[in-house]
């Protein structure tokens, strides 16, 4: 077992590989690990239905995640390290339980939707919870994403960059897929490898939080990329993603008959954040009192929940929030209490197999291959991949570069420095991205 170096230089390293979240968010890790914290969680929930990257991430390479975890929890001087994943993902599950360290506990997360969600997940395994806009560091805990516990060993023990990313092609397809793509692959080859027809919409993620790609030719694998979900014809989603803000006006007034499911069911409000979508429905019909609603919104996760799932009119409250918010200033963080919730409305988390259902998606949960990415020409690779400030390229066009070498440096706290994920030469350098000719 290698030995643990220090705090100081388990950043350094983590910042000097370019690590971000790989569970959505895309955080700069370094500066995750420089708040102190009692406990760390290994977040293996992968809750979002049909994406499978970090379960097969489990299944190859638990002892990496576990070495991760270790790490992350010397940087912070954590007590407690904790391991949360679902049994019913069972290979995953055996090997992670296979791979334990001493006095790390496994903790059992139901296979429901979003128990991965930070708030939800800190809540469900500490009992502590998360006030609205408050972090996690606020009641001393750190959840980091299983894949990124990966690359943090592997950026620790091997000097590593962070340079392939775990992806997973799933839903409407004939093949369905697991991969580990160079950062700047084409969507569209990844696509193409698991049988995408060119016509089928496609979302950037899962079935929930997902975005619809509207330029498949043009989607690369970036630092935050969890996977591609391919949607058969006849998919509720894209309606609800294209709604605009005047269509989702005219239904909250003539449809929204204030029946409270989409709050009840909402894990934020659940999880003891005053987070009411039923009261910015009856706000927007009324045109009366969104202002003062406005930090509610803010503190909606987007999970979709209310929208796919809870809404017996199919109307959009994740929709109202994310774009009626942008007209208010978010709310500074905030120590505020959180509301009280009923007892008898705990545990209300849609289970997988109901979402899909309802989605249309239950026929497509299937197992997927592990392929090597088929060979490419390019790579484009943006200058900001994540949450934070874009990096400066310190390569020029037509210089030749290898595989691991810098292409962009850090030049602030929450930026993170990029390398080339193969060998090749640089084509194209612009102030959003640069383009590498992949050497054959
Ligand atoms: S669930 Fe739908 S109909 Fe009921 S209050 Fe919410 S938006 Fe209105
Ligand atoms: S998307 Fe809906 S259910 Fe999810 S946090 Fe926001 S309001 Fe709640």
């Amino acid at each position: 077992m290698a030995t643990t170096p220090t705090a100081e230089v388990i950043r350094e390293r983590c910042r000097a590989a370019g690590l971000v979240g790989c569970g959505g968010g895309g955080f700069p890790t370094h500066a995750k690990l420089e708040r102190l914290a009692e406990v760390v969680i290994a977040n293996a929930a992968e809750c979002e239905p049909l994406l499978i990257k970090d379960t097969r991430l489990c299944e190859e390479a638990a002892e990496l995640v576990l070495r991760g975890l270790e790490l992350a929890a010397a940087a912070v001087g954590a007590r407690r390290r904790i391991v949360a994943a679902k049994p019913k993902r069972r290979e995953a599950w055996r090997a992670l339980r296979a791979a334990l360290g001493e006095g790390v506990e496994l903790v059992e997360l139901a296979d429901a939707y979003p128990v991965g969600d930070e708030v939800v997940l800190i809540e469900t395994v500490t009992g502590r919870r998360v006030p609205r806009f408050g972090l996690p560091g606020d009641v001393g805990v750190l959840v980091l994403n299983v894949e990124t516990l990966a690359a943090l060993a592997r950026a620790v023990d091997n000097e590593l960059p962070f340079t392939h990313k775990q992806v997973c092609v799933v839903g409407a397809v004939g093949r369905p897929l697991t991969v580990r793509a160079p950062l700047g692959y084409p969507a569209q080859a990844l696509l193409k490898a698991a049988g995408w027809d060119g016509n089928a919409p496609v979302l950037e993620g899962g079935p929930l939080m997902g975005g619809l790609l509207d330029e498949p030719a043009v989607g690369r694998v970036s630092k935050t990329t969890a996977g591609y979900t391919v949607l058969p014809p006849d998919s509720p989603i894209p309606r609800h993603l294209d709604r605009d803000a005047r269509l989702n006006r005219r239904l909250a007034l003539s449809a929204c008959t204030q029946c409270r499911y989409c709050t009840d069911l909402c894990p934020r409000w659940l999880a003891g954040q005053r987070v009411r979508p039923h009261r910015w429905m009856r706000a927007l019909a009324l045109n009366l009192g969104l202002a003062e609603l406005a930090g509610e919104m803010w503190a909606c996760s987007g999970c979709g929940v209310c929208e796919l799932y809870a809404c017996p009119e199919g109307l959009s409250p994740r929709r109202v929030a994310l774009e009626l918010r942008e007209g208010y200033p978010r709310p500074d963080r905030s120590v505020e209490e959180p509301e009280e919730r009923s007892v008898l409305l705990a545990g209300r988390r849609p289970p997988t197999s109901a979402l899909l259902t309802r989605l249309g998606l239950a026929d497509f949960v299937r197992p997927t291959v592990v392929i090597d990415p088929p060979p490419t020409e390019r790579l484009v690779l943006a200058l900001q991949q994540g949450t934070g400030y874009p990096a400066e390229p310190n390569v020029a066009v037509n210089d030749q570069v290898t595989a691991g070498q810098l292409l962009a440096e850090a030049t602030a706290r929450l930026a993170v420095p990029l390398h080339a994920p193969l060998d090749g030469r640089v084509s194209v350098l612009d102030s959003r991205q640069l383009a590498l000719e992949v050497s054959r």
